[in-house]
């Protein structure tokens, strides 16, 4: 067994809006799992001092679009899921491998689709990029898929489906429907894309009609991907599906979010909020983009920063079925040390969102190994730095992680 004391935690937010956040504590940390907060430690082979900082959750990054490995056609990139990493995302999920060059999405076949979702799930799903988990491998919805389309997916460990080039003007034969069940009767989550037409140029319109006609588990970007529905729409979707989540993305339109925020806010249901940045794509390839999010809907929409921290975290994680995002006993070690940067009048982490000051980032975590030890290449550093003591297990260098797995090396 390895182990890890997380000491001299200056705030520590769990990633769950109901849980208040801890001053001054620690973490234990057991074979990449957490294994106790505020207690034990004394004999761990390794010990972070987070020296006052903020410790949280790794962020949970609800929607990307990752071609092969870390490379995207979209951006003309490589490497920007280690970008990623070092902006605090330690989890992300697929909304589609549909950048694919060549890929024509007026002739997608329910036999494309599924071969793409298969080859992604066993490809760049497999291989956890810069360390990162990664939920590829979804099946983008067409006309004409059978029950054993879903058989097949749910047997390669598929888990997310997403409708963005369905045809609604078939929105009455009940096929939409029927998909969401086997979906839910094999344990997958429903994404739909929202609002007006994507760079693509071919995804299909869907407002409140059609949203709350299919009822998808996750409403995408329903403040933009880039254009969202009407804000009567926006209304109609948060009031008449409440079991329903929603989704805010940095491709999104700034002023429909703080809709989207004030209706959740009005209905006391923030609980309902998960986050995602929609790239790499039209909006760019945005490491910090998790990170700016939780600052724009806690500085301008006014939502309390745990609850913020939570939408990005623990609550996207919930939405697509994913064991990660909340500090917890027996969860992954899934973390970040970060707080305020020299300049910023925050005193941690959760001020830095509520003044919108973005905070720097010291270490990051996957389960309970450090892929970022000391200072993110892609944040200024916090004004306090952390220190390592003892043996800490290490992931090799250049060698992919097969999901599922620990990461390799040790001490
Ligand atoms: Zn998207």
């Amino acid at each position: 067994m390895s182990s890890l004391l997380v000491e001299d935690i200056g705030l520590l937010v769990h990633g769950d809006r109901s849980m208040a956040p801890i001053r001054d504590t620690t973490l234990l940390i057991e074979d990449g799992l957490i294994a106790a907060i505020g207690t034990g430690g004394d004999d761990a082979d390794g010990v972070l001092s987070a020296n006052g900082l903020t410790v949280m959750p790794g962020l949970v990054d609800g929607h990307v679009h990752p071609t092969f490995g870390e490379w995207t056609p979209a951006q003309n990139a490589v490497g920007w899921i280690h970008n990623y990493l070092h902006g605090g995302t330690t989890s992300m999920v697929s909304a589609g491998e549909l950048h694919i060059p060549g890929l024509a999405f007026d002739a997608l076949t329910p036999e494309l689709v599924l071969s793409i979702a298969i080859t992604s799930k066993h490809t760049t799903g497999r291989m956890r990029p810069s360390g990162v988990k990664v939920d590829a491998g979804t099946v983008l919805l067409v006309p004409g898929m059978t029950e054993e389309h879903f058989d097949r997916a749910h047997r390669e460990g598929i888990d997310q489906l997403k409708f963005i080039f369905y045809d609604w003007n078939r929105l009455g034969d009940g096929e939409a429907q029927r998909y969401v069940r086997w979906a839910h009767e094999r344990r997958m989550t429903v994404k739909m894309h929202s609002g007006g037409v994507s760079r693509s140029g071919s995804s299909r319109v869907a407002g409140a009609d059609v949203v709350m006609a299919v009822r998808p588990d996750v409403v995408g970007h329903i403040s933009g991907g880039p254009i969202p529905p009407p804000d009567s729409d926006i209304k109609a979707i948060i009031a008449g599906l409440p079991d329903t989540y929603v989704e805010v993305c940095s491709s999104n339109n700034y002023r429909a979010t703080t809709v989207v925020v004030d209706e959740l806010t009005r209905h006391g249901r923030l609980d309902r909020l998960t986050l995602g940045t929609d790239t790499p794509g039209g909006t760019g390839v945005i490491p910090r983009g998790m990170l700016r999010n939780v600052c724009f809907i806690a500085s301008v929409c006014g939502m309390d920063p745990v609850s913020a921290v939570a939408a990005a975290t623990g609550q996207t994680a919930r939405a697509h079925g994913l064991r990660t995002g909340v500090i917890a006993e027996g969860m992954p070690a899934d973390l970040l040390v970060l707080g305020p940067i020299t300049g910023s009048t925050a005193t941690d982490a959760l001020e830095c969102f509520a003044l919108g000051d973005l905070p720097g980032i010291a270490s990051v975590l996957v389960d309970g190994v450090p892929l970022v030890a000391t200072r993110s290449e892609q944040t200024p550093p916090p004004s306090r730095s952390v220190t390592w003591r003892g043996a800490v297990r290490r992931r090799e260098q250049n060698r992919p992680t097969p999901a599922g797995a620990h990461a390799s090396g040790c001490c």
